[in-house]
């Protein structure tokens, strides 16, 4: 079955998946959704003997159907090899009655590098099958994990650029670092003064702009996205909960064929909308639940299904998660609107003008595979404790808050079947704040010897990703405002 794809906001916009990687955004500022799902209609039982390799070309192969099967087979060799410090890629870790899947055993150890590893792989594949010549530059923005896991995929890959946006005093202390050191003659990155959702907004403006486009043209480049707004990001993301399920069976926690619950901590709505499509096309999954930190916009859309970013911005302990506006709910919204671009595009309009939408009663209806509630930042702290209290596993703030809302959801629901918690960052990103829920009379101390207090808490190794950054000098300290955002690309892509 070939699959094609369409735009969330006209029906005349068709794409091919090598298409859709390119572009990143349709050109009418929509997203790409496949036409149609295909189905997994492999074997459960086989899932539990594969390699993560092995499930993730055939979970690829079912979206990804313009590129052929050894194009797939090279993308995922090259993406899913040592760079990741366990063979398995990613694994399960049973804590407290929960099986948190680690997915961040990879370069920037945030759960990021299962899809950027392999995007710019099926970027460079798909500009070669289509006799594009022209350069790709990469621009992001970033809520902190995504723009360090981008630049690692992207870096000197040849015949690309990369330009990554975060916000200045946003993200956490050791996540900056990690981006300010970031070595490689085509990458850019560019401090804002703004949050995450300015420099999103900004780079989808960039990217829609008819006279940048021109410029880009003449200059012979042209403009694509890591952010999980690209498909080459979506679906690789999908094959970690199929992988997990298999996992869940060869472990005998469950039979092949039973259903599980899994708990994402969510930010732009990227990650659960992957396990939402691992459900649409065949994974026995009962219950998503959604973990918002104290900017809870998505908890408040699916308790009143009315999206209102109209608060204010909190920073919180768990950066990756401040955001208001969830890109990808588009595609969920699109969904569950009956695959109906004018009413999706009313929708995103009205957020764009008045920071606000509804969604009609019947729509509500497609919400029940989801529970979505929060944790405060005194909720997420205590979880840290309790968990490492309770079997001596220490869990990032992300994770936290997942862990936390998970257990309000068992508590509400008394519902008993399996469960996964997306792990999705090494605590060692965030030790200032995991270090302090742990030992609360810890003094003042630097960075450094956080990490090193973390290493003595936890006996876990310290990453070679935190290593690096001990000693790597910052190459990058440029700081812009949002509306020079345009003017910096410009500058240094030399238009
Ligand atoms: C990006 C990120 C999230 C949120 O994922 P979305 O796909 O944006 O919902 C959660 N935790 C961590 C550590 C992240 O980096």
């Amino acid at each position: 079955m070939q699959i094609m794809y369409r735009s969330t906001r006209s029906s005349q916009i068709r794409a091919t998946a090598s298409e859709a990687i390119l572009q990143g955004l349709a050109p009418d500022g929509g997203l790409y959704v496949p036409e149609e799902l295909p189905r997994y209609t492999k074997s459960l039982e086989t899932l539990a003997g594969q390699t993560y390799q092995e499930t993730a070309l055939d979970i690829m192969s079912l979206f990804l159907t313009d590129f052929t099967q050894e194009e797939l087979k090279t993308c995922i060799d090259r993406a899913y090899d040592s760079k990741f410090d366990i063979p398995q890629i990613t694994c399960l870790h049973e804590a407290d009655g929960v099986s948190y899947l680690e997915l961040f055993h990879g370069a920037t150890i945030a759960f990021k590098d299962m899809a950027l590893s392999i995007l710019p792989h099926l970027m460079t594949t798909a500009a070669a099958k289509r006799g594009v010549s022209d350069e790709i530059v990469i621009l992001t923005a970033t809520s902190g994990d995504t723009g360090k896991a981008a630049m690692a995929g992207f870096a000197d890959v040849p015949g690309t650029k990369i330009i990554v946006f975060y916000p200045k005093g946003g993200v956490s202390a050791i996540q900056e670092k990690q981006m300010c050191t970031q070595r490689g003659s085509n990458v850019h990155v560019v401090g804002i003064r703004g949050n995450f959702d300015d420099a999103q907004s900004a780079v989808k403006r960039i990217f829609s702009d008819e006279q940048m486009k021109e410029r880009m043209a003449g200059a012979g480049k042209r403009f694509s996205s890591a952010n999980s707004i690209n498909i080459g990001r979506l679906v690789p993301q999908i094959v970690y909960y199929y992988y997990a399920y298999g996992q869940l069976v060869k472990e005998g926690k469950i039979r092949a064929g039973e259903q599980i619950n899994i708990t994402v901590p969510t930010g732009n709505f990227g990650n659960i909308l992957a396990a939402y499509y691992a459900k649409q096309i065949g994974l026995p999954v009962k219950k998503l639940i959604c973990a918002s930190n104290e900017n809870k916009v998505l908890v408040d859309f699916f308790t009143s299904g009315s999206y209102d970013r109209n608060r204010s911005f909190r920073l919180t302990s768990s950066p990756s998660m401040d955001i208001l506006i969830s890109s990808n709910l588009e595609r969920l919204i699109y969904r569950i609107a009956g695959e109906d671009p004018d009413f999706t595009k009313k929708c995103m309009d009205s957020l764009g003008a008045e920071g606000i939408y509804q969604i009609t009663p019947k729509m509500e209806e497609g919400l029940g595979d989801f529970y979505g509630n929060y944790a405060s930042e005194a909720e997420t702290s205590e979880e840290i404790s309790r968990i490492y209290e309770r079997s001596g596993y220490v869990i990032d703030t992300h994770t936290a808050v997942a862990s936390a809302v998970c257990r309000k959801f068992r508590e509400e629901t008394k519902d008993s079947a399996a469960m996964v918690v997306a792990s999705t960052a090494s605590p060692y990103k965030f030790c200032n704040t995991v270090v302090r829920s742990i030992r609360p009379d810890a003094g003042e101390m630097t960075d450094l010897e956080l990490i090193d207090m973390l290493h003595e808490i936890s006996g876990v190794e310290i990453p070679q990703a935190i290593e690096d950054i001990r000693t790597a000098p910052v190459l990058h300290d440029t700081v812009v405002d949002v509306d020079e955002m345009p003017q910096e690309v410009i500058r240094w892509l030399d238009l």
